[in-house]
């Protein structure tokens, strides 16, 4: 611990800007430099300071099937030596039309998720963007131009385009672009029973109070003037794997069909596979209209998100322009899919979504005992494989840290000079709520690693 205490140490270092490698890049922070990775296997990185890190967050919950994975490699070598672009105006590759089908498969017994088809693009901010037009689109095609609204949930996070921040509620990234980011959006409570759900309510009231107030703001806007609502099934980044009361997406369905309102789930952080079902909101038994995904569906092995799109809208578009009105240079890019194929195949494989419904109890217990009687813990709380930490100053009264103390930030950097990697989240939201750490390793990581 000593050794990896000190290679991470010496690994931090400060940008210097005489050195011309550290002058092009633009690195998150402009004035520090990020550690330098030289390799990574399995569930560890490792950098250039000699120290190896064990990956306890997978990236941001990306990494499902680990580093360094030779079988994904040898796929995306083959693809690139059969083509490796083509423009999708004209042309697709059996690579993007196999990775549809193998995604939208319900296997024998499956769950019944209702999505017909695809769109693949880069990043989750870019499915969101997407998943915002189609259902601007869907409305618009059938004569009710009058929709112009979405509705969202304070501490969320849906990606970093004008877009997808202005659905968002993640303060600190919003504030300089506050004024310029889409007005037409209106924003509800998070379903966050932790700090929330009063102590004379059991979860399903506390459900109910919450789908009372997302149904009082459609009548306050007017529910005919209203596209979408968009959430996350487990709230990643933003509160730190925070799952809904039990039976909150049941009733937020039925408060959208009866308004005709289409419901956005974004479960590019909690899904495929990650909360121990392939995607999260089958835990609650509902069928979303469009559903983003990121980060797992190539496990990081190479930039590819998609929207799931259910048939009711497929069905209008097709009616009306037949088109999506929209496309990138590098939508269902081939080499991309034919990466994330590879990755999907080993999932399905390994029954790694299994492993990780299994594991996910083992951790949540380890978790439990090792952290729960510490002083700074308020919280711990996921599904599967994701989980987070939640730190309060005093947990008596939940009174939390103030934003400047950066608990989580701290937390990380300790563990990190400890040799494993979790992922933090700051307490700037709303204010105060959610500093914690996530924990998502590798749903293949070992039961020893993991221990
Ligand atoms: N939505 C959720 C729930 C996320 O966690 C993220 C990224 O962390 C995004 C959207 C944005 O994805 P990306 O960073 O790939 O654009």
């Amino acid at each position: 611990k000593d050794d990896i205490a000190n290679t991470t140490a010496e690994a931090t270092k400060t940008l210097d800007l005489t050195k011309e490698k550290d002058v092009g890049l633009m690195h998150r922070s402009l004035v520090e430099l990020p550690y330098e990775v030289v390799s990574a296997s399995g569930s560890y990185i490792h950098l250039s300071s000699g120290a190896s890190i064990l990956d306890g967050c997978a990236g941001a919950a990306v990494a499902i099937v680990g580093h360094g994975n030779k079988e994904v490699l040898a796929a995306t070598v083959a693809q690139m030596e059969k083509v490796s672009y083509i423009h999708t105006a004209s042309y697709v590759t059996s690579s993007a039309e196999d990775l549809a089908n193998f995604i939208l498969e319900v296997p024998p017994g499956g769950f019944q998720h209702g999505l017909e088809k695809a769109y693949f693009c880069g990043s989750g901010s870019e499915a969101n963007d997407a998943a915002l037009k189609l259902a601007r689109q869907y409305f618009f095609e059938q004569g009710q131009p009058q929709r112009k609204w979405y509705v969202s949930r304070r501490q969320s996070y849906h990606g970093t385009s004008i877009a997808s921040m202005s659905v968002s509620s993640n303060l600190p990234r919003r504030i300089p672009y506050q004024d310029i980011l889409m007005p037409n959006v209106a924003f509800v409570s998070p379903a966050y029973a932790y700090h929330d759900q009063r102590a004379t309510e059991t979860e399903e009231e506390y459900a109910g109070r919450l789908i009372a107030e997302l149904e009082s703001e459609f009548q306050r806007i007017g529910p005919e003037n209203i596209i979408s609502f968009i959430a996350e099934p487990i709230v990643g980044a933003t509160s730190g794997c925070v799952p809904a009361p039990k039976g909150y997406f049941t009733g937020v369905r039925q408060v959208c069909d009866k308004y005709g309102i289409l419901l956005h789930l974004d479960e590019i952080m909690c899904g495929m596979g990650r909360t121990g079902t392939y995607f999260a909101f089958e835990q609650e038994d509902i069928q979303p209209d469009l559903v983003a995904i990121g980060k797992g569906l190539s496990g990081g092995y190479a930039p590819v998100s998609a929207v799931l799109i259910s048939k009711k809208i497929v069905d209008v578009l097709k009616a009306g322009s037949a088109a999506f009105n929209h496309g990138h240079t590098y939508q269902s890019h081939p080499v991309t899919c034919a990466t994330a194929l590879a990755v999907q195949r080993i999932v399905r494989r390994e029954n790694l979504i299994q492993r990780c419904a299994l594991l996910g109890m083992l951790l949540e217990k380890m978790l439990i005992d090792a952290f729960s009687d510490c002083r700074f813990v308020g919280n711990i709380r996921g599904r599967g494989l994701f989980w987070g930490i939640e730190f309060v100053k005093d947990k008596a009264t939940k009174e939390t840290f103030a934003p400047s103390q950066h608990f989580g930030y701290n937390v990380q950097q300790k563990a990190f000079k400890l040799g494993l990697a979790v992922y933090p989240g700051a307490a700037t939201v709303d204010g105060v709520r959610g500093d914690h750490v996530i924990v998502a390793p590798p749903l293949n990581i070992s039961v020893v690693d993991l221990g």
